[in-house]
Formats: C-alpha cells, sequence, structure tokens
C-alpha cells in the first residue's frame, strides 16, 4: 500500500536537488504534490511533468517563501486544487559559505529570511489548514547546524535556528496531532552543492574520507528519509533531529 495515498503535500524549494526528489518520492507513494519554486519556472515544470507522466499528481507553484503574502498565495492555491494540506516539507533555503569578514548584512539576512522566516510563515500557513485532523511538517535543515564548518558561521546559524523552532514547536503541538521533525542531510550533490564549487574539490575529498559509509549523499537518500517521517510509519516521532550524513555527525 502507497505510504502517503490521498495526502496534499506542499514541498518548498521543489524545482530542482533535494526538494524535487522529495515531491517526486511523495508523489510515488500517492501524495498530491505542490512543487513550489522561487524562479526556476522550467525546473517546476519539469518534476511535474515527470509525475504526471508516471500517473501520479502534482501542481507548480511559484511563491517567495520569504514573503508573507506569495505564502498565503501557495496555500489558498494548494487548498483550490487539492484540498487542504497535510504535508509541509520547509525544504527551500540557501547557503553560502564566507570568511565572518566578509559576510555582508544582507547575506545574514537573505540567510535568516529564507531559511527561518521562510518556514516560519509556511508553518503558520500550514497550521491554519490542518485543523483537527492534524498534519506533519519536516523541515530540511543541515548536519552543519550541529558541526559547523569554518565559514559556515551564518548559515550553521540558520539551521540551528530552525532546529530550535523544531524542537519549540513539537511541544507548542502537544494535544493537536501535528508532528514536526528535522532532517539534517551532510553534503549532498545537487544543483546547489555543484554550483557552490564543492562538487568534486578537494573539499568534498577530505569529506568522504572522514565519512563511515564513505560516499556524498544523493538527492534519494533524503527523499526515502522524507517518506518516512511524513508517513504513520513516524507516528510516534515528533522534535525529532535526524541525521541523514553517512555518519558524519559529530566530526
Ligand atoms: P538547491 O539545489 O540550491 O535548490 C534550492 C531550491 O530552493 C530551489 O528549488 C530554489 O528555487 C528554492 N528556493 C531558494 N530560495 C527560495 C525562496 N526564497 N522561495 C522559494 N524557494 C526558494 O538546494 P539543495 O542543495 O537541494 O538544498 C535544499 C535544502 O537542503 C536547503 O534547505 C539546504 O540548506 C539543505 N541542505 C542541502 C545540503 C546539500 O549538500 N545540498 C546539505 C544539507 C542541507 P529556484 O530554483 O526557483 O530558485
Amino acid at each position: 500500500m502507497s505510504k502517503l495515498n490521498n495526502k496534499v503535500a506542499i514541498v518548498t524549494g521543489a524545482s530542482k536537488g533535494i526538494g524535487a526528489a522529495i515531491a517526486t518520492y511523495f508523489a510515488a507513494e500517492g501524495a498530491k504534490v505542490v512543487v513550489n519554486y522561487a524562479t526556476s519556472k522550467d525546473g517546476a515544470d519539469r518534476v511535474v511533468k515527470a509525475i504526471t507522466a508516471t500517473g501520479g499528481s502534482a501542481i507548480a507553484v511559484q511563491a517567495d517563501v520569504a514573503n508573507e503574502a506569495d505564502v498565503n498565495r501557495l496555500f489558498a492555491e494548494t487548498n483550490a486544487a487539492f484540498g487542504p494540506v497535510h504535508i509541509l516539507v520547509n525544504n527551500a533555503g540557501i547557503y553560502q559559505y564566507a570568511p565572518v569578514e566578509e559576510v555582508s548584512i544582507a547575506a545574514f539576512h537573505q540567510h535568516f529570511n529564507i531559511n527561518v522566516l521562510g518556514s516560519l510563515l509556511a508553518i503558520q500557513a500550514a497550521v491554519k489548514q490542518f485543523g483537527t485532523a492534524g498534519g506533519t511538517i519536516l523541515n530540511i535543515s543541515s548536519e552543519a547546524a550541529r558541526t559547523p564548518l569554518p565559514t559556515g558561521s551564518v548559515y550553521s546559524a540558520s539551521k540551528a535556528a530552525l532546529d530550535a523552532m523544531t524542537t519549540a514547536l513539537s511541544k507548542e503541538f502537544s494535544g493537536r496531532n501535528i508532528r514536526i521533525n528535522s532532517i539534517l542531510p551532510g553534503v549532498v550533490e545537487t544543483e546547489g552543492s555543484r554550483s557552490a564549487g564543492f562538487i568534486g574539490s578537494e573539499a568534498e575529498t577530505r569529506l568522504v574520507a572522514t565519512t563511515p559509509l564513505g560516499r556524498t549523499g544523493q538527492p534519494e537518500d533524503i527523499a526515502k528519509v522524507a517518506v518516512f517521517l511524513a508517513s504513520d510509519d513516524a507516528a510516534w516521532i515528533t522534535g525529532e533531529k535526524l541525521s541523514v550524513s553517512g555518519g558524519i555527525y559529530g566530526l
């Protein structure tokens, strides 16, 4: 039996990378999926086309998660197309590494506006639609939240803030049938990590050498765990911060 049959899911930042894989895996498990994107319409359309070509249900909706009006429109369009949302995946995120002397105020606000405020706005909109039946929220954090690397101070701080929200809200949602968990990926090969210059670099080789499972992650490694945490198989899991990183936690 499909694990997400008849569920409505919004995956933010699903035009590529980890978000695209989560959207695809959710649809394969029977969910009706909203593929959110900020600017990459072509990418989002490709993800939707691949899902519908295999009999799944999906639509693409543009929305900047850092903009409250956009987020409210994203949830309204979801409701109009599929009905109220059951599953929210806060995946949209940015990561820029820079020595602390070079961190700009603009870059600081961009990280916190997208990675933290964007998730908060989506959670606020989701809980309004969840109703008494409850729902499930996944925050795509990063292993960088608890194993920060040099030049990653702002990115790591933004993901640590997201994980703190996961913990606080898991308690705040007590008695409301709403589960909220974080997934903490290690380095995953995506458009984002490739364009950041990490994939194929010496730093990647060094990291893989110290990763117990000996390789860089693929988007599917994260998507399979997202399906588990979003499904009833994880019915007694909330407030969890689950590392999906080949065992690199704490290095
Ligand atoms: P990616 O390839 O760069 O894709 C990022 C996605 O986020 C795109 O769909 C992009 O949409 C969307 N996005 C960016 N800003 C947005 C905004 N303001 N509103 C809505 N969507 C927005 O990223 P990725 O590597 O797959 O990473 C996805 C998530 O996993 C991020 O939260 C990241 O921090 C986390 N993560 C990644 C890694 C890794 O190694 N890749 C490791 C740990 C955690 P457009 O294309 O339309 O701009």
